[in-house]
């Protein structure tokens, strides 16, 4: 049976008047990696925001599993905002990396990877820095554990964010243009990283530029433009036989 990890519907967001998501229905099953794209300003690191609450819809209902994202329903059925801890509980188990990294200036790469587990999640240090180490490892970064973010490369940082987000040990990873910052030589490697995160079976929400990553690792590619899901199929069908003309302009401007 496919477990709905999220499940968007009539998602809905405004600034003021600007009306920037217009109803967005999506399901994320476990496993899936599902990239967005879309023009710049259509609304796709605004609806990633809006999974884990760092943007707070104001309309329609964001599931994750079982849990309503950042409401509660209320005795007559309308939604209130929900505790902050209980946000907070939720926003853990969702992974972010974003764009400009966000590592802790002041810490070392190490320090920047357990943080989150010993100060939020409470967890054993020692344990936490021996999952630390493993995942370092894994994102090539077993030399850089002492070292500060601004001594790295930006595709050093980048793998540092990506196990700093792993560290909690996230059921959904958000990504966020995460090699729009990097200079081209390096956009490699961290995708090298996600390729393996994704073939290792974690749940990925991708916000992306890189087609040939959305073509050959995405199950599914969303394609938004002004605030709307314009269509969501198989990589395969985006990129030979879009079924939408926004999709094909936007592909054809892109590739
Ligand atoms: P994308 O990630 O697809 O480039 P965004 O979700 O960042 O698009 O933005 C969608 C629209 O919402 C843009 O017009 C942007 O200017 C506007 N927007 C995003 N964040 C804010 C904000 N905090 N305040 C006001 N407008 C915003
Ligand atoms: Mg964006």
């Amino acid at each position: 049976m496919t477990e709905i990890l999220i499940k968007a519907r009539n998602v809905q967001k405004s600034f003021g008047t600007h009306h920037v998501l217009k109803g967005i229905d999506l399901d994320i099953t476990k496993g899936e990696v599902l990239a967005i794209i879309g023009p710049s300003g259509s609304g796709k690191s605004t609806f990633l925001r809006c999974m884990n609450f760092l943007e707070e819809y104001d309309h329609g209902e964001i599931w994750f599993g079982t849990e309503l994202v950042g409401y509660r329903k209320a005795a007559n059925g309308s939604l209130v905002k929900d505790k902050a801890s209980r946000i907070a509980a939720i926003r853990t188990r969702m992974g972010m990396v974003f764009q400009n990294f966000n590592l802790f200036p002041h810490m070392s790469v190490l320090e920047n990877v357990i943080e989150g587990p010993t100060v939020v999640q409470r967890r054993d240090r020692a344990e936490v820095i021996a999952q630390a180490k493993v995942l370092l490892d894994r994102v090539g970064l077993a030399a850089k554990v002492d070292d500060y973010p601004e001594t790295l490369s930006g595709g050093q940082q980048q793998r540092a964010a990506i196990a700093r987000a792993l560290a909690m040990n996230p059921e959904l990873m958000l990504f966020d243009e995460p090699t729009s910052a990097l200079d081209p030589e390096l956009v490699g490697e961290v995708l090298d990283v996600m390729r393996s995160l994704a073939a290792d079976g974690m749940t990925m929400a991708v916000v992306t530029h890189e087609m040939g990553f959305a073509r050959e690792v995405a199950d599914r590619v969303m394609m938004m433009d002004d605030g709307n899901r314009v269509e969501i199929d198989t990589p395969e069908r985006i990129f030979t036989n879009p079924s939408h003309p926004r999709t094909a302009e936007f592909l054809q401007r892109v590739l």
